[in-house]
């Protein structure tokens, strides 16, 4: 299973795909991808290989300079269409491996806000009780900034605002998650061998630690919302 993120200056759906690729290595049963068309969201999923998400994406190509995407190996849903990622409201759309361990109780807190769920994974989870946030007026960050202690469990995450064409927003609780530095261009991976196509200048969130990106660079903060440095590095070739 794995995540991407692409801040592109052409259209990035085939690009995700490049990455995802790189990425099968580590087993799935779906894949998906999200982007902004026109600052609106947009996403193809498939169940299977991302070979069919490919054939999907050539019957109905997804522009946009903006997208995330993502291999789920399905712990919490059955391996289909719905419940593959990215999970989506009119706000937001979002990218999770690993388990939210609290999502039931979260579930029933939101369900009682009036939020509807349509999947049955615990992934639908973050992306209601952000969406929750933004319905609040909060912006994306401060709204994340708010979520991210609330979740239990294993997550790296990575996810796309609707109408924000220069943000995306990542975080690591468990499984790794690295930011690629391109040129004029910004990427989020799970590991660097994803986003080894696009630029070896890497950096690595730190267990707890959250990451803003846009195309000029990347802002992280820790667990206790504290701007933190980490540093990008050369990787080699592959590795
Ligand atoms: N728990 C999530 C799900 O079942 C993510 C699984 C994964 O790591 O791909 O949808």
């Amino acid at each position: 299973c794995g995540i991407v993120g692409i801040l592109g200056k052409e259209a990035v759906a085939p690009q995700v795909v490049e990455a995802l690729r790189r990425l099968e290595y580590r087993g799935y049963d779906s894949a998906g991808v999200a982007t902004l068309e026109n600052g609106l969201l947009a996403r193809r999923r498939a169940e299977g290989k991302l070979k069919n998400l490919e054939i999907r994406l050539s019957n109905e190509p997804l522009e946009g300079l903006i997208g995330i995407g993502h291999t789920r190996w399905a712990t919490h849903g059955k391996p289909n269409e719905t419940n593959a990622h990215p999970h989506a409201t009119e706000k937001l759309a979002v990218v999770h491996n690993g388990i939210i361990e609290n999502f039931r109780e979260l579930k029933v807190e939101l369900e009682a806000d009036g939020y509807v769920f349509k999947t049955q994974t615990d992934t639908e989870i973050v992306a209601q009780l952000v969406t929750r946030e933004l319905d609040r007026g909060k912006k994306p960050v401060a709204a994340i900034a708010h979520c991210l202690p609330r979740l239990r469990g294993a997550f790296a995450l990575a996810f796309l605002f609707q109408g924000e064409e220069d943000l995306l927003i990542g975080a690591r609780n468990g499984p790794p998650l690295a930011v690629g530095v391109g040129d004029g261009e910004m990427y989020l991976g799970s590991d660097a061998v994803a986003l080894a196509p696009f630029t070896n200048l890497i950096a690595y969130l730190e267990e707890g630690d959250w990451v803003v990106l846009n195309r000029k660079g990347a802002i992280f903060y820790d667990k206790a919302n504290v701007q933190v440095e980490r540093r990008a590095r050369r990787v080699a070739a592959g590795s």
